[in-house]
């Protein structure tokens, strides 16, 4: 049976980032992957880059076409029923700014640096299961199990890392008894759109309105990506080209400012949901990204969480390859938890202040509306949003 020092379950962005910090320090890794090259090199979502995600593609040798087609913003738009306000980033972090690129992107890098180095990264390879992976590091060995072209086929490894996001197979190998979940689900839900127009603006809106949310995000200097609150109920069939634009049009309109529309690409409808498993550590399996925790998209947390939870995995696994050194993986939980928890509060706060919340609660209303004048009308409150958008620091485990 073939063997590996690390079987990565998942090429999303928190498999095909650890492969290649991993690969960087010559431990060996397996990647695979159910879906297929083009499926994942064009699966459209995240698309905010943290400062530090920015600066671990760059520190990979990755940064090249980020910084070519990426746009950098040093801010984003807040507006309440047609008052736009300005969010400063620069001024509230030191100049720290964030970079519009699209997680399809990211991808894209991940995989060309892998296939280029020739490791192994196999595509529409299925895992079922993973078994013998509770118990001590360095005594026996977890076996992946998968299949390619409906044959039946295992990995040994000496380590599994469960990167294969909320739908994933690896969390649900635990036993409910070992680890404790908390999730939220949110009563509203997001229409996102692709459309081949020159974005309306030069950094996102975020957009609070009394018929519910919508934002105006960017792809390219070409591609918009656009978002409306949508009942979780809503079917997409529903939702025509024109009466998104005009919805859109209603939302996010600003006296002197227009909305330019053009063809839509590409359109569907994402639930909202918080979700966060503990811990994310289970004998000589580890969960990563999506696998282990999701947030709402407000907040443009979830690739960025998946990044950083990999950076300390990674720095750990090394250690333990290279000295047998085990602090790291013991406290890898602990350490990406206090962050995630971080993003959990962060996203709650950016998605509760924008969303209308569908009840008659009229007290609550008020509440919101309080909250939203702060953002745009104390320092303080700018700079906490600020340094949680550009991202916090990576904790490291503590050694
Ligand atoms: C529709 C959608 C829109 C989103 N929009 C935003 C956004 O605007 N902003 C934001 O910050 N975040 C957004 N997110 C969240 C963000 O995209 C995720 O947080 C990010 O993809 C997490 O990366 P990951 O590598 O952990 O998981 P994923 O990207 O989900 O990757 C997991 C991989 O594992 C593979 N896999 C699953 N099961 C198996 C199996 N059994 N065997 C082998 N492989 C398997 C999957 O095919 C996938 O390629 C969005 C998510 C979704 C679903």
């Amino acid at each position: 049976m073939p063997e590996t020092q690390v079987g990565i379950v998942g090429a999303g962005p928190a498999g095909l980032m650890l492969g290649e910090l991993l690969a960087a320090a010559d431990v060996e890794t397996v990647i695979l992957e159910d879906r297929s090259r083009d499926y994942v090199e064009s699966r459209v979502r995240a698309g905010v880059l943290e400062h530090g995600t920015v600066e671990r593609m760059d520190a990979l040798g990755l940064g090249s076409r980020m910084h070519r087609d990426g746009l950098v913003h040093h801010g984003i738009y807040l507006q309440f029923n047609g008052e736009r306000h300005h969010i400063d980033f620069g001024e509230h972090t030191g100049g720290k700014s964030i970079m519009v690129y699209g997680q399809q992107e990211v991808v894209k890098d991940l995989v060309a640096a892998r296939l280029a180095g020739q490791r192994d990264l196999n595509f529409e390879a299925k895992v079922s299961r993973i078994t013998d992976f509770n118990g001590p590091l360095g005594e026996g060995m977890p076996t992946v199990h998968y299949s390619v072209s409906g044959l039946d086929k295992e990995l040994n490894c000496q380590i599994v890392v469960g990167a294969d996001g909320y739908h994933g197979v690896s969390r649900q190998m635990v036993s409910p008894g070992s680890m404790r979940t908390y999730s939220r689900e949110y009563p509203y839900a997001w229409l996102g759109i692709l459309a081949e127009v020159e974005p309306s603006t030069d950094e996102l809106i975020y957009a609070f309105h009394d018929r519910g949310f919508a934002m105006h995000s960017l792809r390219s200097p070409s591609v918009s990506r656009l978002y409306l609150q949508v009942d979780p109920t809503d079917s997409i069939d529903a939702w025509s080209d024109e009466r998104i634009w005009e919805e859109l049009q209603v939302r996010l309109h600003a006296g002197g400012w227009s909305l330019k529309e053009g063809p839509v690409l590409e359109k569907g409808i994402t639930p909202m949901r918080s979700f966060v498993t503990e811990p994310m550590r289970f004998g000589r399996l580890f969960l990563a990204g999506d696998a282990a925790h999701i947030v709402p998209p407000t907040g443009a947390k979830g690739l960025n969480l998946a990044v950083t939870d990999v950076v300390v995995l990674a720095a750990a696994l090394i250690d333990y390859f290279r000295s047998g050194d085990q602090r790291g993986l013991d406290q890898y939980s602990d350490s990406c938890l206090k962050r995630i928890w971080q993003a959990q509060n962060f996203s709650t706060m950016m998605t509760t202040l924008l969303h209308l919340d569908g009840t008659d609660d009229q007290f609550g209303r008020r509440l919101q509306r309080a909250r939203q004048q702060q953002v745009v009308n104390s320092r303080s409150a700018a700079k906490t949003l600020s340094e949680n958008y550009v991202g916090l620091p990576l904790a490291e485990p503590n050694r």
